[in-house]
């Protein structure tokens, strides 16, 4: 990439009104990918504007003719699922196979909009009177403001904007900081598939652009996904303010279930896949491990063999099981928090942080390089490093006595509930947890990662507020009309309600 490439914005691409610009930079080698101009608030207004002004053509069209374009968007990303899977590596440090795992969840998104286009869009619902012809249906609520992170910088974009789109609305979007060259590639596939002006708008830039899409009154939904200080500012901003929604998914302090029942092999290679994948920065990993205590020291002692060794390297290289931290801020993090546990008690047993020299590759020695870091602890309502999410590969062992209700009380102590996963081979534990762990995303005999599009994505408490992903945004971003027709000349109400009309000379 040599030039400083623009926001797309009414149809053009445009430098916008600020001056400043920034950079894409590599994680694993701290080499500059691209440079990029700084969106500002006015340029969101002028994004806002563009995508107000083209809703009504928008929605002239039907569902399917809308559902064009992302099909031509979808045969772009699923033509250039490597390439693109590569930029992915490189711009967010993911290892290949995660980077082109975002690709693919991407056009599944996509196929998934573009497919339910030709679904029925709505109810029809039967009313108390027989002469009454009930129906829900469904409109677009106008212009949507998208704010995406970057650990998907593929694939939470089209869970933001593929329905979004198909359903009538118009979007602005603005990626995360750390990921725009995904950001350009994404809107030159929106432009090749020849979207209409307006229709789509990107703004690079960073929190103070997002901002500005939230604060922006023509924005009728603002989707996010990132991170929980964030959301829970944009949730209660939002909330303020009459017919304006925001739907959005945030972090977690998530947790795998090991009870005396698991299947050992199962429990250590789940845990180590919610834990490790992604480097430890997905919403859903996993950064407390509850235990039971007759399976406990055969479980440690396999998962620390397993943490010491697994792979850090080159992203880019088939053989790597952890990339780099996707930025400083993010090192530093990691290091604050493995310090707190330290100081709240921790027993270490696999202190990676500081990686050996000769364990990073060749050409690489500018990037964000740390390795596992696994503690056990005593569990206590009082530890900030049990309850506070770090986003890395921080991990606490935590042993429990007693039956399953017990472990899930442990899980539960978080101000989080996104993802979790309980390891038994015991139906009637797998049930309790069902039932019991506050969670929007569970699973029993897996790593509490690996979402499908086809299944609601999301969390409770303080992970989320709505669903700004997969199939339920469709909630998020479509109003829906109780539209009730008489077929009768006579109007007849429901629950027995009288329809005369008295009038004072009635008796
Ligand atoms: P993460 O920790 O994953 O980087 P953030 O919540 O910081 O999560 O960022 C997610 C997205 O939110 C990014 O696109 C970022 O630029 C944007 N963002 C950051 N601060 C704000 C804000 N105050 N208002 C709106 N968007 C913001």
């Amino acid at each position: 990439m040599a030039d400083t490439y623009q926001h797309y914005i009414g149809g053009e691409w445009t430098d916008g009104e600020g001056s400043e610009t920034f950079t894409s930079t590599n994680p694993a080698t701290g080499e500059t990918l691209g440079e990029f101009h700084r969106g500002t608030p006015a340029d969101v207004e002028r994004a806002v504007e563009a995508a107000d002004a083209a809703e009504e053509e928008w929605q002239t069209l039907s569902h399917i003719d809308r559902a064009e374009y992302l099909w031509d968007v979808y045969h772009e990303l699923r033509d250039r699922t490597d390439e693109l899977a590569e930029v992915v590596t490189k711009e967010c440090g993911k290892e290949i196979s995660e980077g082109r795992a975002d690709v693919v969840e991407a056009y599944h998104m996509v196929e998934w909009a573009a497919g339910d286009a030709r679904h029925p869009k709505g109810d029809v619902v039967p009313s108390e009177i027989p002469e009454k012809d009930a129906y829900m249906r469904r409109k677009p609520r106008g212009v949507v403001g998208c704010i995406t992170p970057w650990n998907f910088p593929v694939a939470i974009p089209f869970w933001h904007m593929a329905v979004a789109l198909v359903e009538g609305n118009t979007v602005v979007w603005k990626p995360a900081e750390q990921t725009p060259w995904c950001g350009q590639i994404i809107a030159e596939m929106m432009v090749d598939a020849g979207i209409p002006d307006g229709v789509f708008n990107l703004v690079q830039g960073f929190g103070d652009a997002g901002n500005a899409i939230v604060e922006d009154d023509a924005v009728d939904t603002v989707l996010f996904t990132g991170s929980s200080e964030v959301g829970q500012g944009i949730a209660s901003k939002v909330g303020g303010e009459p017919g304006k929604l925001a739907a959005c998914e945030m972090g977690g302090k998530n947790a795998v279930v090991v009870t005396e029942a698991a299947d050992l092999d199962i429990a250590v290679h789940s845990a180590v896949m919610s834990s490790f994948k992604t480097t430890g920065q997905r919403c859903v990993s996993s950064e407390r491990l509850i235990v039971h205590e007759d399976v406990y020291d055969e479980f440690k002692q396999r998962f620390v063999d397993v943490a010491e060794s697994v792979a850090v390297g080159d992203p880019l290289s088939e053989d790597t099981f952890m990339g780099p931290l996707v930025d400083d801020d993010q090192v530093e993090k990691f290091g604050k928090y493995n310090d707190l546990a330290r100081q709240e008690g921790a027993n270490v047993l696999v202190d990676r942080e500081d990686l050996d020299p000769e364990e990073i590759p060749d050409g690489h020695e500018d990037g964000h390089w740390v390795g596992p870091f696994v503690y056990e602890i005593d569990y206590s309502p009082d530890l900030r490093c049990i309850h506070e999410e770090v986003f890395g590969p921080h991990v606490a062992l935590l042993e429990y006595s007693g039956d399953v209700e017990r472990a899930v009380e442990i899980h539960n102590d978080t101000p989080y509930g996104l993802a979790g996963a309980i390891i038994s081979e015991d139906y009637r534990q797998i049930n309790y947890y069902r039932d019991n762990a506050e969670l929007g995303l569970a699973y029993g005999n897996l790593p509490c990662i690996g979402a499908e599009v086809q299944l609601p994505f999301g969390g409770v408490k303080k992970s989320g507020n709505g669903y700004p992903s997969a199939r339920e945004v469709i909630e998020a971003v479509t109003e829906r009309t109780a539209w009730t027709l008489n077929n009768s000349k006579d109007i007849q109400m429901a629950q027995g309600l009288s329809a005369d009309i008295k009038t004072g000379d009635d008796d």
